[in-house]
């Protein structure tokens, strides 16, 4: 039986993968579930999977998961301190699918007990890309790709050199505004932003996608992941959705991944790593698609593409504090306090006002420093966003 724990179980991802696990129940060990206000479906899927521990990163909520998990043998707690304490309880594979920078500490920690994590938190990546990898090293685990296009990539890459890819192409749906006169986008308010054409995800990273700032921290996270340098690393805006990444050779070949819109795909693949099982997700028929597009990305629409090379190019902290400035004006554009189009302004001047204490983006990333770094983000951009 393979012990597993889900750390952000409630959420899309988490939802996802509870319904690959509950399908085959006798393969499965459940060790750790997390949620975090929604109480109901942790305790829920807790009695389901036989969880050893369901844990709410909320004090104000363990109360009531308590009396619904009263009875059922199952271990309940609250807190970061839970999180991280439930992340090192041995397991053979951990999703990470808490969202935000939040999911960075638990996936460390899963890291040290030698667990393969499966990363759907690419903000972790983002913030601390080279001590996930090196933390993965040091204990023999494995970091798996759980973002569409990384899946897709991690598989063009199986029995290749990585010397011998020219470019990487990840695609972009476009999100809720594609296809917007630029001039509306100042008025886009958070509920058209969180309506996506072709995926079900959760609040924020739809939004992101409306952004692009999806698709900057994906760059980012790419770059991280397969090491590869940011010239190399392109993004196409595909509509359709179906071609998740492209990985070009040396030779001009481009190997490209084609699949439903389904995260169960991406998720099942990183479950079952390294072999491939059947996945209940749809069949495409390409002659009902007929025909797959794209379009070049608009630097002017999205902005946040081009603070993401900013950010590759400054690298060290520049992620953390990239991440937390998004995570910051997410917030408050959410809040209705900033419009659409502020979001990337708030990021753009975090950047500027940060980087030009070189101590700032240049420390070490340690989980300390990216720590500091985050919080310096998250007040340097609530301090423009009230005063300018
Ligand atoms: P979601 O909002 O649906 O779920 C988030 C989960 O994290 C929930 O279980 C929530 O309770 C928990 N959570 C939220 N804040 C927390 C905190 N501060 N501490 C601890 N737990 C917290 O999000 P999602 O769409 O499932 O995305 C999860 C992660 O996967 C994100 O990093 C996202 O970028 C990534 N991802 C999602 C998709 C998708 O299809 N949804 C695709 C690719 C990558
Ligand atoms: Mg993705």
């Amino acid at each position: 039986m393979k012990r597993v724990s889900i750390f952000g179980a409630t959420g899309s991802i988490g939802q996802n993968t509870i319904d690959l696990i509950a399908r085959a129940p006798d393969d499965y060990h459940v060790v750790a579930l997390s949620g975090g206000r929604n109480v109901a479906q942790l305790a829920e899927d807790a009695i389901k999977l036989r969880a050893e521990v369901a844990v709410t990163a909320y004090a104000e909520c363990l109360p009531d998961l308590r009396a619904a998990l009263a009875g059922t043998g199952i271990e309940v707690a609250a807190g970061e301190a839970a999180l991280t304490e439930a992340a090192a309880r041995p397991a053979d594979w951990v999703m990470s699918a808490i969202v935000g920078a939040a999911g960075l500490a638990p996936g460390l920690v899963a890291l040290q007990q030698g667990a393969a994590l499966a990363l759907a938190n690419k903000e972790s990546m983002v913030c601390a890309g080279p001590l996930i990898m090196e933390t993965a090293r040091a204990h023999g685990g494995a970091v798996l790709p759980v973002d569409s296009e990384h899946s897709a990539v991690f598989q063009a890459l199986v029995g290749e050199r990585i010397e011998d890819v020219e470019r990487i192409i990840i695609t972009a749906s476009g999100g809720a505004f594609r296809d917007w006169p630029l001039e509306q986008l100042a008025q886009a308010t958070p509920e058209q932003a969180a309506t996506h054409p072709n995926w079900d995800m959760g609040q924020r990273i739809t939004i992101d996608s409306a952004s692009m700032f999806n698709k900057a921290l994906e760059l980012i996270e790419t770059h991280e992941f397969f090491q590869i340098d940011p010239a190399k690393i392109e993004a196409v805006v595909h509509p359709e959705s179906l071609i998740h990444a492209l990985v070009g050779f040396r030779d001009g070949a481009l190997m490209a991944h084609v699949g439903p819109n389904d995260m169960r795909h991406a998720i099942g693949y990183a479950l079952h790593y390294p072999e491939r099982r059947a996945l209940p997700v749809e069949r495409l028929d390409l002659v009902a698609i007929g025909q797959l597009t794209f379009r070049a990305p608009d630097e002017i629409r999205w902005p946040a593409l081009r603070l993401a090379r900013e950010v590759m190019a400054a690298g060290g902290l520049a992620g953390a504090v990239f991440n937390a400035a998004k995570e910051q004006a997410l917030d408050a554009f959410i809040d209705r306090r900033i419009g659409f189009l502020q979001m990337a302004e708030v990021v753009e001047t975090v950047l500027d006002r940060l980087s030009a204490h070189a101590g700032n983006m240049n420390a070490v990333i340690s989980l300390d420093n990216v720590r500091q770094a985050d919080h310096l983000a998250r007040v340097t951009a609530d301090d423009y966003m009230r005063n300018g």
